[in-house]
């Protein structure tokens, strides 16, 4: 009996049983398999094909495996594939791992070595290591970069438990990364992260590679914005005991004095350590604050060029949300969003005040903010304790001056202890749930809350002086405790809360800040402050 077969150029002849010598070289050109029972052979070429594969339909229905095509026999490896994804390779080599991979074509769930997540479709191993791995995961890059670990790449390891790690968590996501499979790590940090969280954040985040390269980020980072007039020694430290800081016209002065009530230039809080202050006129910076760089990679950027220090202006935080801003920031080239000084240099893992462990940023967590109870679904949080706070919450000052109170309010981090269904907000009016934060003057009992402290002005340092471009005198900050009587000069309605005053004598110009914002960026700040009259 002759058949002619598509997969064979020659007639091939059927053998009810190969002979002893026959069976030990005859493999199945179909399966792969050695030939055993019937077959159907050409001997001129060594061309074997059993019984179930010369029976093979040369095109079949959709199959379980792959319902969407009918799948077309094929007389090379892979026997069976789809005409229209035509995507599946027999081997697969990637930079992943230095041996090739193997199509494995049988249905078995898996998890894959690579990224740790199960599989049950189609699945490639390398016999020589033992690993099953996903297709896709072939193709992962073996070093990835991340923002939020940037002075080092993460490799990717198969099998994690055969490093060190003091820790299995995850850096990016709240889950723990399976020590008997892949992931991506830097072993001299203890740092890492799921195979897919790395690729995830990695791909998001655009390194501008060239603009890295050239300079050196530890070099880059000390390269500050102050210069030192005056120094001593202590100890080991070489203390800076005066400066001329980029934001300033006149020298400041170290001191440790904090028994005065004053608010930062920088980061607009409250002092209440070490800072910097201008004999001559009323600023102060923190000394931490005077040291921020003068250029930063800000972690959450999806653009990760450096971006600058401003302090020039008055700016919109879009992270913690405030809207008027007269302290320091960063912003990238002039067009890409501002950050205030204290956003920009929060890291992923922050501290909060309201929390005894330290806080990582999740982009997915669910929970309800500590801060003010509304439901997040991404934040800073601690899961073990099952606590999250949202940025806006974060960033709230700890001390805060108000009208309400004479005193500085201080941010209460929610009290368990209080049972009255009776707490009120002492500026609302409102019911006020005693386990949220609130702003507390505890020689007066007023609590308050922290949306009814913190408000649009909270932010604009009352005193300092921009020039304007639309008037000729430079105009001072001033928030009056009191209704302000004088109208606006472009609305001619009464100027109320924050506005632009000129202090020269005979001009009375007064623009209430509504009127200013649409030209916030007419303004720019002088260097110099005059402390305010009231
Ligand atoms: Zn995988
Ligand atoms: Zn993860
Ligand atoms: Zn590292
Ligand atoms: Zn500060
Ligand atoms: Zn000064
Ligand atoms: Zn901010
Ligand atoms: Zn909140
Ligand atoms: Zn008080």
């Amino acid at each position: 009996m002759e058949l002619q077969h598509f997969s064979h150029i020659h007639p091939l002849v059927f053998k009810e049983k190969l002979s002893n010598k026959e069976e030990k070289v005859a493999n199945c050109s179909g399966c792969g398999q050695a030939v055993s029972g019937s077959s159907f052979s050409c001997m001129a070429c060594g061309f074997y094909l059993d019984k179930t594969c010369t029976e093979a339909p040369s095109e079949l229905g959709a199959h379980p495996f792959h319902p969407i095509h009918n799948l077309n026999l094929l007389e090379r490896r892979p026997y069976t594939s789809c005409y229209f994804c035509n995507k599946t390779s027999p081997t697969i080599k990637g930079e992943i791992h230095e041996h090739v991979f193997t199509l494995f074509w049988r249905q078995v769930p898996f998890t894959c070595d690579a990224c740790g997540t199960k599989g049950d479709f189609l699945s490639y191993g390398c016999y020589t290591c033992g690993l099953i791995v996903h297709e896709k995961c072939i193709s992962l890059p073996c070093v990835i970069k991340i923002g939020r670990h940037r002075h080092h790449s993460l490799s990717h390891t198969f099998i994690l438990g055969q490093h060190e790690f003091t820790t299995w968590e995850c850096k990016i996501c709240p889950n723990e990364v399976n020590a008997q499979h892949g992931g991506y790590c830097c072993s001299d940090c203890n740092y890492i992260v799921h195979t897919n969280c790395g690729k995830e954040d990695s791909s998001w985040y655009i390194f501008d590679e060239k603009e890295e390269s050239d300079i050196d980020l530890e070099q880059f980072n000390m390269k500050s914005s102050f210069s030192i007039i005056r120094e001593t020694k202590l100890g080991e430290d070489v203390i800076a005991t005066e400066i001329k800081h980029l934001s300033h016209q006149h020298n400041l002065v170290l001191s440790d004095n904090v028994k005065g009530e004053n608010f930062c230039d920088g980061c607009m809080l409250f002092i209440s350590s070490a800072f910097y202050y201008c004999s001559t006129c009323n600023f102060f910076l923190h000394k931490s604050c005077a040291e921020s760089p003068r250029k930063v990679y800000v972690w959450f950027m999806q653009n990760q060029s450096p971006y600058s220090l401003i302090f020039d202006r008055i700016f919109f935080c879009c992270i913690c949300n405030h809207q008027f801003n007269s302290g320091f920031g960063y912003e990238y080239k002039n067009d890409d969003g501002s950050f205030c000084l204290r956003c920009a240099l929060t890291s992923d893992v922050p501290t909060c005040g309201g929390h005894e462990h330290r806080l990582t940023f999740y982009d997915k967590y669910e929970g309800q903010c500590s801060g003010c109870g509304d439901k997040r679904s991404y934040g800073n949080a601690c899961k073990d304790c099952n606590f999250i706070v949202d940025d806006e919450c974060l960033m709230l000052p700890n001390i805060i001056r108000h009208k309400c109170d004479e005193h500085l309010l201080k941010l209460t981090y929610g009290d368990q202890n209080v049972y009255s269904e009776h707490n009120y907000c002492d500026i609302c009016e409102e019911i006020r749930n005693p386990e949220l934060w609130f702003y507390n003057c505890a020689i007066c009992d007023t609590s308050c809350h922290p949306k009814c402290v913190v408000g649009k002005y909270s932010f604009l340092k009352p005193g300092v002086s921009y020039k304007y471009k639309h008037h000729p005198h430079p105009l001072t900050l001033t928030q009056k405790l009191y209704d302000y009587p004088d109208q606006c000069h472009r609305c001619d309605k009464p100027c109320l809360d924050a506005a632009l005053e000129c202090k020269e004598e005979g001009c009375n110009y007064i623009l209430h800040w509504g009127c200013v914002d649409e030209a916030s960026y007419d303004l720019e700040r002088l260097n110099y402050n005059i402390a305010d009259e009231d």
